[in-house]
C-alpha cells in the first residue's frame, strides 16, 4: 500500500516536473533567439610532446624530414555570427605579472575585428559572472577546472538549422598560470595570445592540429610565454574574411 502512494507521488511530481519544463520552454526568448540551441564546446590543450589530433589512437610517428609551415590554410567548423556578440569579462584572474586582463582580452578580439568588414565582437564592461551556461550572457572568465592539460575551452550555442552562433563563453583554466607577455620564468600563459585563438571559434574558425599549421593563430596547441597568436596569420585572415567581408 505504501509502496503504491510512493509511485502515485512520483508519478504525479513527474508529470508536475514535465509541464513545468514546458512551461519554462514555452516561454518567448530575447528577440530573434531559438528556443533549441545545439551547444559545442573548442578545447585547447597544452602542446604535446609529439602534436597531433588529441585523443587519436596511436599511430605512425611524424613523417621525417619535417613538411615546410603552411601559414594560408584554414577550416571552418561552420557557426557564423550574423550579428555584433557583446562580451562581458570577469577580470578576476590572479595575474602572475602586472597588467591590465581586460584590456589583453579587448586586444584579442581586435584582431579579428580590424581584419572584417563587420563589426564581429564589442565589449560590454566587466561581470562577477564566470564559467560557462546558456544564460544570454557572453561571459569571458577564469576558473580553475579539470582537465588540467586544457589551456581554455571555448563554449558556444548555435542554431544547427541556420548555423547562426547566439552565445559564447570562453573559460580560461586557473591551474595555469596567467600573466601579460609573462617571461619564461612565470610559466604561464600569455592572455592575448590564448584569447586571439579562442575568439577565432566565435569568428567561425576551427582548430588545426597539424604541426606544419603551428604558426597559425587557430593552431590548436599553445606553450607558455607564447605570444605568436596575438597576431593572424595569412590563413586566419583568409578564413575571417571569406565569412565576413573584408574592412
Ligand atoms: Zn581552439
Amino acid at each position: 500500500m505504501k509502496t503504491k502512494i510512493l509511485i502515485v507521488i512520483l508519478v504525479s511530481f513527474l508529470v508536475i516536473s514535465v509541464v513545468a519544463a514546458g512551461l519554462m520552454a514555452a516561454k518567448p526568448d530575447k528577440a530573434g533567439r531559438p528556443e533549441k540551441l545545439k551547444q559545442i564546446i573548442f578545447v585547447h590543450p597544452v602542446a604535446p610532446d609529439k602534436p597531433g589530433k588529441p585523443d587519436k589512437p596511436p599511430g605512425k610517428p611524424p613523417k621525417e624530414p619535417e613538411e615546410p609551415k603552411d601559414n594560408t590554410y584554414y577550416e571552418f567548423w561552420g557557426g557564423y555570427l550574423a550579428d555584433t556578440l557583446a562580451y562581458h569579462i570577469n577580470p578576476n584572474v590572479g595575474l602572475v605579472t602586472a597588467g591590465d586582463p581586460v584590456a589583453a582580452v579587448n586586444s584579442a578580439v581586435e584582431a579579428w575585428d580590424v581584419v572584417t568588414a563587420d563589426d564581429l565582437f564589442s565589449y560590454a564592461g566587466t561581470t562577477t559572472e564566470s564559467w560557462y551556461a546558456e544564460d544570454g550572457e557572453n561571459t569571458i572568465s577564469w576558473v580553475k577546472f579539470i582537465p588540467r592539460d586544457y589551456i581554455a575551452v571555448a563554449v558556444m550555442w548555435y542554431d544547427p538549422a541556420t548555423m547562426i552562433i547566439y552565445e559564447v563563453d570562453i573559460v580560461f583554466n586557473t591551474f595555469h598560470n596567467w600573466g601579460i607577455d609573462p617571461g619564461k620564468k612565470d610559466r604561464a600563459f600569455d592572455i592575448q595570445n590564448i584569447a586571439t585563438h579562442e575568439f577565432g571559434h566565435p569568428a567561425g574558425l576551427d582548430d588545426l592540429y597539424d604541426e606544419i599549421y603551428s604558426e597559425l593563430t587557430m593552431y590548436g596547441y599553445s606553450k607558455t610565454g607564447e605570444t605568436k597568436k596575438c597576431s593572424l596569420e595569412e590563413g586566419d585572415i583568409s578564413g575571417a574574411q571569406e565569412l565576413y567581408g573584408a574592412p
